[in-house]
């Protein structure tokens, strides 16, 4: 039987930023040893035979004999670094730093602590050139001297290594990469244009005008990087495909590598699929070496771009050209030779050997050894952090006895939460218990609105219809009506149709389980032509059941399973003949290329369908969660993809 227990958290150092160079050199080892010292303190205990093996009282009445060792610490890799006494740059695995961007035909064999901790004891000329040979610093490490594999301690943090990592290394070089090719502002305005989705809103600033990424925005935004940056390099030149390309690959790797590191449960099939796109992302980094050149190759470059610009100066003055456009054409192709020349120059001086790529090699044998990788994120701690401390500090005066106005603050939040849940034990509120209401339709799917809007009251159709401001769209959802009726065998007219009485709802709560089994409410709103929360109307995309699959045959539009996106423009029920109609009246789409999806993105692309068809009325209990449609031109709702 295994438990875990936290032993302790340790504060990160001060960044020594303000401080000149020399000065950090020297106090850079003794806070070393500070660090190597308050881990004696800590883990010295688990080293004594009689504090590692104790009996203790469980809760469950025996006594237990019970083992301690160390299982793990999680840390940004500078921590790391520090804790492992190794040099910067450098693994706790025996990959050399010259080699780290690379993908390795098998994995790096592990290092051997007890030859390091012979050598720091002996502390010779000899023994310290060898320590320094391994990257190591020579000195005391308590982690040697612990009774467990040290290289098995450290554990990949999502957090660090994914989102502040390499995602945020991806999002720099993207935007390095759009500007080259001119298509960054195309990328900023469908930035702008991504729909909201369940409880994701609509990004209200441009891409290049997020100042510092946080953890939970490059989670969020790596849901519709690819399809964003698809559709900004959209329409390339022939000589611009085959890079366009290489780049959408890329990011799809990467963003799809880091999907599969979130899984909470793993198979051989999973884990696979984690190595190929690990292996399609190296296969494709090439595209962006030119942005990972540093700061001495940058120099160089701008060195070497001055030479050629005067020699193209030079070169042109001593030419006789009979026309301009000769002239305009020997220029272009000069600028184009110095832009080959760059491109060249600073991916030949760049290299991908820095830490956080190669510790993405780590996590598939670390899944396979000590389960799925959430666990160990210090996202849980950071987001802790800022529930349990920085929201309640906010609420308070930030003076006086803070401490205890935080505890105040958690007793208001648990008697707030008794006092929802007693009435929902006597069934005397709503469920949902924020001021809607709803009814159950079919497969627990429900209608709800929020109270106090003008909406949730009984109507009649004719007073829906009114509701719709555009003619046109009135119009449609009139015969669309009749169709579905029609198609549902009910038998009625137009006059009885428009005085049936009807209601109309701004939202639908659908029942979803995702591919672990977990059950999840979707809150999909639709709320016609009112505003949403102050900002413009929000009408979302749904996944729509259009066909099912028989025994035996594959559902229709190949990747998207028998499913097309809608758009919600109106959701309502119709009292017809003693009967309830549950609706909603939808802008449909299409998918292209009959649903396949196109090579490079893995994205499907849907378009609008041709006038006249574009919009009908579907039965409610045929929506099955929400969609996300990222559109390929900004500020349209025109054609369209799917995330
Ligand atoms: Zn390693």
């Amino acid at each position: 039987m295994h438990s875990v227990l936290l032993v302790s958290r340790l504060p990160i150092a001060i960044k020594m930023r303000d401080i000149p160079p020399s000065e950090y050199k020297e106090l850079k080892e003794p806070n070393r040893m500070v660090l190597q010292h308050v881990l004696l303190h800590i883990l010295g205990p688990l080293m004594r035979a009689e504090h590692r093996v104790f009996f203790a009282w469980c809760a469950d009445g025996p006594f237990r004999r019970c083992v301690a060792s160390p299982v793990t610490w999680i840390a940004d890799y500078p921590e790391h670094r520090e804790l492992h006494n190794i040099k910067n740059g450098v693994c706790w695995c025996k990959c050399l730093q010259a080699e780290m961007g690379q993908l390795p035909v098998r994995p790096y064999p592990i290092c051997d602590h007890d030859k390091y901790r012979v050598l720091s004891i002996a502390n010779t000329a000899t023994a310290n050139a060898r320590l320094a040979g391994f990257d190591v610093h020579q000195g005391y490490n308590i982690l040697w001297d612990l009774d467990c594999m040290t290289s098995n301690l450290p554990k990949p943090d999502l957090l660090h290594t994914m989102q502040l990592g390499m995602l945020k290394h991806l999002l720099g070089w993207l935007s390095m990469f759009l500007k080259l090719h001119n298509r960054f502002k195309a990328f900023n305005n469908i930035w702008l244009s991504v729909p909201a989705y369940l409880d994701m809103v609509q990004p209200w600033q441009m891409y290049e005008e997020v100042s510092s990424w946080q953890g939970k925005e490059i989670k969020t935004m790596s849901h519709f990087l690819v399809a964003i940056l698809r559709c900004a390099l959209r329409a390339p030149s022939a000589s611009q495909r085959g890079i366009f390309n290489q780049a959408i690959e890329c990011s799809r790797a990467l963003v799809e590598f880091y999907f599969y590191s979130q899984y909470d449960s793993h198979d051989e099939q999973t884990l696979g699929l984690m190595s190929t796109a690990l292996r399609d992302f190296h296969h494709f980094k090439d595209v962006f070496r030119q942005f990972r050149a540093g700061k001495s190759v940058t120099q160089k470059g701008k060195a070497r771009r001055k030479e050629l610009i005067v020699a193209r100066d030079e070169k042109l003055k001593l030419m006789k050209f009979k026309t301009v456009a000769h002239r305009e054409c020997q220029c272009k192709s000069w600028n184009e030779f110095i832009s080959a020349e760059m491109i060249e120059h600073h991916a030949d001086g760049s290299d991908f050997n820095f830490p956080k790529i190669h510790q993405m090699l780590h996590f598939c044998e670390q899944i396979k050894r000590y389960g799925c990788l959430k666990q160990w994120s210090t996202e849980t701690g950071e987001s802790s952090h800022h529930m349990q401390i920085k929201i309640p500090y906010n609420k308070s005066n930030r003076s006086g006895y803070i401490y205890t106005q935080i505890l105040e603050h958690y007793l208001c939040i648990d008697v707030f939460a008794v006092q929802r849940l007693n009435p929902n034990a006597h069934g005397t509120m709503n469920t949902t218990g924020s001021g809607e209401t709803n009814l159950t339709t079919v497969k627990g799917l429900k209608f709800v609105s929020v109270q106090g809007s003008t909406m949730s009251k009984s109507d009649t159709f004719a007073a829906i219809l009114v509701s719709v401001g555009d003619l046109y769209l009135r119009r449609e959802l009139q015969r669309a009506m009749s169709s579905l009726l029609v198609s549902q065998r009910v038998k009625t007219n137009l006059e009885a149709q428009i005085c049936c009485s009807a209601r109309v709802y701004d939202g639908i709560q659908i029942p979803v389980t995702n591919m672990h089994g977990d059950q999840a409410i979707q809150t999909i709103r639709c709320t016609g032509e009112q505003t949403w929360h102050g900002q413009g109307p929000r009408n979302d995309w749904v996944w729509v059941e259009t066909s099912r699959p028989r025994e035996g045959q594959e559902p229709a539009y190949k990747a998207l399973q028998g499913r097309v996106p809608y758009r919600l423009l109106k959701l309502f029920n119709l009292q017809v003949l003693g009967g309830l109609v549950w609706c909603a009246f939808v802008q449909t789409t299409i998918p292209s290329m009959g649903g396949m999806p196109e090579r490079a993105s893995g994205m499907v692309r849907v378009t609008e369908a041709a006038k006249g068809s574009g919009y009908a009325v579907i039965s409610g209990g045929n929506i099955t969660g929400a969609a996300h449609l990222i559109p390929e031109e900004p500020g349209t709702s025109g054609t369209t993809r799917k995330a």
